[in-house]
């Protein structure tokens, strides 16, 4: 017979955290439901399980840099026409993750691109899986950052451990030949391998003004778009029609 130290000590030593912490709890509760040995060793290992789940989702949540909570359930697709909820359900299988596709979404400030990555990286962190979401502007400084520390390379690595990457806002500012390099080393190591999200202001025919030199635009649109899909939305900004008190928002101009 074993006292409940040597028991606590075994557990430890084979890192069942979660239910040595809670092992007088689950005990007194086999005794209450007067478990068979077979029900209680289940319990005792389904906890452990289930715990190291949750911890293992809580530290892929906070990995994944998710700023801003923007759900699907929030989102109003009387608003945002140009788009249906069957089609953005669609994706919710996570297919496009399984077969490293990218997703593009393309429009105008305001109509809810940066809400519908976010809803989606969301979900696929409910799935389990892990997410990384960062504005271009962000990225490009983590990459900028990196590559003085002789650490590209490393940070690259790091970031392709992620199933999905979301990567906002892209093409709103314009890129030194550094930053477009660093971001095409990127893109070289996630294509075909993982998936991307991005969201853009930029059709792929303007992308040239804001990667610095065309080389680097064209292998990097390239690599983006085979495999991806792409939805352009329009209409007009949520932003100004709240601010315009639900009413047409026609003359006011997209900034
Ligand atoms: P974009 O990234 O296209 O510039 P956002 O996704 O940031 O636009 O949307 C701007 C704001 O309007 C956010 O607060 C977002 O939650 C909200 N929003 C945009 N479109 C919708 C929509 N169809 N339903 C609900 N909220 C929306
Ligand atoms: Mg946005």
């Amino acid at each position: 017979m074993h006292t409940f130290d040597e028991v606590s000590r075994m557990m430890r030593s084979l890192n069942l955290k979660h239910g040595r912490e809670s092992l007088n709890a689950l005990l007194a509760q086999a005794g209450d439901q007067e478990l068979s040995p077979l029900q209680w060793t289940g319990m005792l290992l389904g906890h452990e399980l289930n715990e190291r789940e949750q911890q293992r989702r809580a530290t892929n949540r906070r990995k994944a840099g998710i700023q801003v909570e923007k759900h699907l359930d929030e989102f109003d697709y009387r608003h945002q026409t140009t788009i249906t909820k069957r089609q953005v359900a669609q994706l919710l299988d996570f297919q496009f993750i399984d077969n490293r596709q990218n997703l593009i979404f393309i429009g105008p400030p305001g109509v809810g691109k940066t809400h519908l990555a976010t809803g989606i990286a969301l979900k696929a962190l409910e799935q389990g899986c892990k997410v990384w979401f960062s504005t271009a502007l962000a990225l490009t400084e983590d990459l900028e950052m990196a590559e003085i520390r002789g650490r590209l390379k490393a940070r690259i690595a790091q970031l392709c451990r992620y199933d999905l990457v979301v990567i906002d806002e892209l093409g709103y500012l314009p890129m030194n030949r550094q930053n477009n390099h660093n971001l095409f080393q990127l893109i070289h190591a996630l294509y075909e391998y993982r998936s991307a999200i991005l969201t853009t202001n930029k059709d792929f025919t303007r992308w040239g003004d804001f990667f610095v030199d065309e080389n680097v635009a064209v292998p990097i649109v390239d690599r983006l778009i085979h495999h991806a899909q792409i939805f352009m939305l329009g209409g007009d900004s949520y932003r100004l029609r709240q601010k315009m008190g639900g009413g047409s928002v026609a003359g006011v101009g997209q900034n």
